[in-house]
């Protein structure tokens, strides 16, 4: 961010009076620019006994399976923007149940948030988007561990399977940090 958007003169980083972080200030017509997390939203398509994993077309992480989801947009819920996500990766519509919410991680260190919701498939009707190599079903056997894109994915499938088996699919709440050039994840709500 190099110029105020209101009045095109440069902006500086400083503590602006009152507050106690650094922020993007014009000193020129006074407009403070906050910063603040993005939110990712994607849900996890399920079929009897599978789920639908898409194969990026994109980086990062081209060639890897992933389950739909991408930022929110303005002007939509999080539960809209996880469908319009599902229906342009994978090409697929869902149902969506009232106890939907399912992982839900907070990334302190890249400024994000990530909400997956857990939707069935409203038909076997699916097909790739353009950011999509291949959308397929894959039942817990047939998941390629080992070629998935995001470590949010795979432990949301690996809890999903896990649950499936309890018939229980508690809300779990992830925080990742990274410190030391290490990678932290805790669960810190699980209900
Ligand atoms: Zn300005």
């Amino acid at each position: 961010m190099n110029y105020c958007q209101y009045c095109a003169a440069p902006l500086v980083l400083k503590i602006p009076e009152g507050e106690d972080r650094e922020r993007y200030c014009c000193e020129e017509c006074d407009t403070v620019f906050y910063q603040n997390p993005k939110n990712v939203v994607g849900t996890l398509p399920v079929y009897q006994d599978k789920v639908l994993l898409c194969r990026r077309a994109i980086e990062p992480r081209y060639g890897k399976w992933t389950l739909p989801a991408g930022f929110m947009e303005n002007g939509e819920t999080c539960i809209e923007g996880a469908i319009r996500e599902t229906a342009e990766e994978a090409g697929a519509k869902v149902h969506v149940k009232e106890d939907s919410l399912y992982t839900l991680t907070s990334y302190k260190h890249i400024n994000q948030v990530h909400f997956y919701f857990r939707v069935e498939l409203a038909s076997l009707d699916f097909a790739p988007g353009i950011e999509s190599l291949e959308a397929r079903l894959f039942r817990e056997s047939e998941i390629p561990w080992d070629h998935i894109a995001f470590t949010v994915v795979n432990i949301t499938l690996k809890h999903y399977f896990k649950d499936c088996k309890n018939q229980h699919f508690p809300v779990r709440m992830f925080d990742v940090t990274y410190s030391n050039k290490k990678i932290k994840r805790t669960l810190v709500s699980e209900s």
